[in-house]
């Protein structure tokens, strides 16, 4: 039987029970705003998009404006925002129809000088208010100036008013998170008195939802939760990973006590061994911290360890024990052994692995229940 390559299997399925749960967190009334910047971390922009458009989201929120294109380009009709556009993009915000982000005086010039020439009324965007994080975002101190200047025009319309948490995971640092809630509460009160009418507001991430009810106001974003991650055991067992990704054992070879393996002889035998092959390498976002033993993979259900370094495009693992021959499959990491797991072990988070599987890596779609 052969095999199918190295390849991320996205269930699309796991994405909608995710969303679920997380719904079942907030109020009715709150909207949802999925996050699905960075190719919906790593799971494919456009199918992932479709599917939570079909699943009812409120809202999507995309880092880049490029990204907001590609899903106007591809049937995605829902509001987008975009938290980070930059002043080369208002043209293409104005055209395809995509809030931005307003986090800073010199941005609010631009985009109004802009919406302005090109006759805009009420064109709708989201201030974002610096509370802690200290990013991006409009600090309280330049508030009144903007407000001010806001309430002279009629081009933009503040649809959303927002803020980010910076450690809303970290239970250690629930004082300063509370902290953060209560400046955004200030903030915006102010704004929509000084403007005179409500705005979305919106400060929750995944882990803000989970663990700070209180905070949801009228709309809370997650991305993480979505693609089953929830930043904390306590949590795991009510998401379900949306990405497995999967390889394929290319050769088994041997070598005897006293051989080297990989780069530099990065592995050096002390007995005889048996390894494998993977086609999967760090150019496929298999990291070189994976390398040296860092991780294990599963081949027929069993660990195998990584020997030496994670070369570009494959690597190599200890099979001594391990019944297998080429083309069995080989799991990276599933609902098993998810990903958060494999990145807690060599110090790096969810987010990070998951977004970092690149675009040669084939995305497979499949819809099965979990
Ligand atoms: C990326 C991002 C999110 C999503 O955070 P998760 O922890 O993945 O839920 C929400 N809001 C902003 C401003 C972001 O940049």
């Amino acid at each position: 039987m052969i095999h199918r390559g190295t390849r991320l299997v996205v269930n699309l399925a796991a994405l909608e029970h995710n969303y679920k749960f997380l719904r079942s967190k907030t109020s009715d009334s709150t909207l949802f705003m999925a996050v699905v910047k960075a190719q919906a971390y790593g799971h494919g922009l456009v199918p992932v998009a479709q599917k939570l458009q079909e699943c009812g989201v409120d809202y999507f929120a995309v880092a880049y404006v490029d990204e907001a294109v590609e899903l106007r380009n591809n049937g995605i009709t829902t509001p987008i925002l975009v938290l980070h556009a930059q002043q080369h993009n208002l043209p293409d915000c104005i055209e395809r129809c995509i809030e931005p982000v307003i986090y800073s005086k010199e941005m609010l010039e631009d985009f109004y000088a802009f919406a302005k020439a090109k006759h805009q009324t009420n064109y709708p965007v989201h201030l974002e208010f610096n509370t802690g994080l200290n990013r991006i975002g409009i600090d309280g101190e330049e508030l009144d100036a903007i407000l001010e200047m806001l309430n002279k025009q009629d081009h933009l319309k503040v649809k959303g008013l927002m803020s980010h948490l910076a450690a809303s995971e970290d239970l250690e640092e629930i004082t300063f998170t509370q902290k953060q809630i209560d400046t955004f509460t200030e903030l915006a009160k102010k704004a929509e008195s000084v403007l005179g009418y409500d705005c979305i507001k919106h400060q929750c991430n995944t882990s803000g939802i989970l663990n700070f009810p209180n905070a949801h106001f009228d709309m809370v974003r997650s991305g993480i939760g979505l693609y089953g991650y929830g930043n904390d055991k306590k949590y795991q067992d009510n998401f379900k990973p949306v990405g497995t990704l999967k390889s394929v054992v290319s050769q088994v070879r041997s070598i005897k006590k006293g051989e080297s393996i990989s780069y530099n002889r990065s592995h050096h035998a002390s007995k005889d061994m048996t390894y494998a092959v993977i086609p999967l390498g760090h150019g496929d976002g298999m990291k070189r911290v994976y390398g040296y033993g860092g991780a294990f993979v599963y081949i027929n259900g069993k660990p195998a360890r990584t020997l030496g370094i994670i070369c570009m495009d494959m690597f190599m693992v200890d099979v001594t024990d391990i019944p297998c021959k080429r083309g069995d499959e080989v799991v990276i990491y599933d609902n098993e052994h998810n990903a958060q797991e494999m990145a807690e072990e060599v110090g790096i988070i969810s987010y990070e692995l998951i977004t970092g599987i690149q675009a040669r890596v084939p995305r497979v779609y499949i819809e099965e229940g979990v």
